[in-house]
């Protein structure tokens, strides 16, 4: 088990070089997030002793369990549903939530993080394709919704989040991503007070490649390195 860890984490790395490479960016401008949920605090050890520092989970109560017992320089990144009454939780443990898909999200969001004294740098949800599984903004509503979201104290806007549907060929997300990208554009081009679209969170185990090749900058990979999660 912790063998194929590190030997996934280790060929994961070198395929995520080879795809900035590809896509002409340096590995130091997009940053691979380790998504851990499911795993254990002894293998996300074995990741982070290879040199790994941002994780990603999606449930509070996971975060809740594993930040305290694991090195303090591991930038967590919150990357699920976020129910309103977790976010006292999380609060001072995520150093970014990717997944803000309300107003109201974002206003307990807020109202911890002005409890906490902390700012919380976030990023809005979009959900393109309109499925109805998936939660955020559609496009049509962001940018309503980035004000809004903007003009609350403690937290900082900056920039989106997308989960693409899951293609057995990567390349079908590719106008997905493409979509995403010209959408941040936009969103930057409509200067809202306190928003800064710096950074595109999308692509995951099956298709970060060609996200990063469409201008992510948060990729999230979990099987590629953790394995396969056995859901019970
Ligand atoms: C689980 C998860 C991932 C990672 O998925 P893999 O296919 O295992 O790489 C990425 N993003 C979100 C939001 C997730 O919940």
């Amino acid at each position: 088990m912790t063998a194929s860890i590190e030997k996934n984490y280790s060929q994961t790395m070198e395929a995520f070089a080879e795809a900035c490479k590809k896509a002409g960016r340096s590995p130091q401008e997009v940053k691979l997030i380790a998504v851990s949920k499911f795993f254990s605090a002894a293998d996300i050890q074995q990741v982070y002793d290879r040199g790994q520092r941002f994780f990603g989970e999606n449930r509070a109560q996971e975060l809740m369990e594993k930040q305290p017992v694991l090195p303090k320089d591991i930038q967590w990144h919150f990357i699920g549903r976020l129910q309103r009454n977790k976010v006292k939780y999380i609060i001072d443990k995520a150093a970014m939530i990717h997944s803000v898909d309300s107003l109201e999200l974002a206003r307990e969001i807020s109202r911890q993080a002005l409890l906490k004294n902390v700012e919380m740098p976030v990023l809005i949800q979009v959900n393109l394709g309109g499925e109805e599984t998936k939660a955020g903004f559609a496009a049509e509503e962001l940018r309503e919704g980035l004000a809004a979201i903007a003009a609350l104290p403690g937290l900082a806007v900056q920039g989106l989040m997308t989960i693409g549907p899951y293609m057995a060929d990567p390349e079908a997300t590719r106008p997905l991503f493409r979509q995403m990208r010209a959408l941040k554009e936009a969103a930057a081009s409509w200067t809202i007070p306190g928003v800064d679209m710096r950074y595109l969170s999308m692509g995951m185990s099956h298709d970060y490649a060609v996200a990063i090749a469409e201008g992510a900058d948060f990729v999230r990979v979990g099987s590629a390195i953790f394995g396969n999660r056995v859901y019970e």
